[in-house]
């Protein structure tokens, strides 16, 4: 009848909350002890210049390198980590780790590249990101314009009085912000004239269909038009495919990162790609 009926739905509820709960502590201890084990690192995917091909930076992107499961995605555990607050110290570790590692290949001689490292809403509300920043600086002596931090619109929708404060002091150590997934939040354009933004990185799902989305293009060419003509950079995620490279070209954006040049990939074979760059085409002295 319907009252067993729902009793029952009732009962699945609860069983679904309770496991899904247990899962999360289940992997917030572990993540925790990963931390510790030096189970975590970063690869790095290329940013390049669409005009010249020339790799001008890397994303940083974490990775969980679990002795039984191997690598962890972070779709998969990044969400724990904000609901818990371990992305706190998780958050810092990433800052740190990509601030050395930068620093470690301009001092074997690399060129110099800038490193984007990801930060999430919850961090901005655990830690002052400024403080944060200047304190993976100072460690490592990377120079403040080689790291830029990646952000989504939701972030700036918030508390914008408070961050607008943080994004300030981070422009005045010299610090890049991009914003990241632009144009799939609840973006509101405002955001780009009240905030110190530098970049604006175009979701990758408006990539996938292109060229054969009208209206993924069109969004595209304009998210383009507008950050050149406010000034900003604009770099497009999700490029896989060379007819995706030429639509950008021919809109002028600035920069790209996809599969189609290199997949997100371990340091030392980021070091490699840009050994292999600086022998190809030495830049000028
Ligand atoms: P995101 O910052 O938007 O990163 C881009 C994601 O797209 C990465 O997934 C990357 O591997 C993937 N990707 C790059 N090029 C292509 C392509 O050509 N095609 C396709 N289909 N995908 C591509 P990943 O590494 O699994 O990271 C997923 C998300 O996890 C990131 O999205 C970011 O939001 C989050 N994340 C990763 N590392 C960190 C971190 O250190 N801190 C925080 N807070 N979040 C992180
Ligand atoms: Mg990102
Ligand atoms: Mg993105
Ligand atoms: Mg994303």
């Amino acid at each position: 009848g319907a009252k067993a009926h729902g009793r029952s739905a009732h009962c699945f509820f609860d069983e679904s909350m309770i496991q899904a709960a247990r899962e999360r502590l289940e992997i917030e201890a572990r993540l925790r002890s990963a931390m510790a084990r030096g189970h975590l690192l970063l690869h790095y995917q290329p940013q390049l210049s669409v005009a010249t091909g020339r790799i001008v930076g890397a994303e940083a992107l974490l990775r969980w390198n679990d002795p039984e499961e191997g690598l962890i995605s972070p779709a998969r555990f990044i969400p724990v980590a904000e609901t818990s607050g371990v992305i706190g110290p998780l958050g810092q570790w990433v800052m740190q780790e990509a601030c050395r590692q930068g620093q470690a290949w301009r001092a074997a001689g690399l060129p110099a590249v800038r490193l984007a490292v990801n930060v999430s809403p919850r961090q901005f509300q655990l830690d002052d990101m400024a403080v944060c920043a200047a304190q993976a600086l100072a460690a490592s002596g990377l120079p403040a314009h080689c790291l830029e931090l990646e952000l989504t619109e939701s972030v700036l929708a918030e508390r914008p009085e408070e961050m607008r404060q943080v994004l300030q002091r981070l422009r005045e150590l010299g610090v890049r912000i991009a914003v990241d997934d632009f144009g799939t939040g609840y973006s509101s354009l405002v955001h780009l004239k009240r905030f110190p933004i530098d970049v604006l990185k175009i979701d990758q799902g408006f990539m996938r269909d292109i060229p054969a989305s009208g209206d993924d293009m069109a969004i595209s060419a304009t998210i383009i038009a507008m950050g050149r003509s406010l000034g900003l950079n604009v770099l497009a995620e999700g490029v896989e495919t060379p007819e995706q490279l030429a639509f950008l070209r021919e809109r002028g954006c600035d920069s790209y990162q996809g599969y189609l040049f290199s997949r997100p990939v371990p340091a030392e074979q980021f070091a490699r790609l840009l050994q292999a760059q600086a022998e190809k085409q030495p830049a000028q002295a």
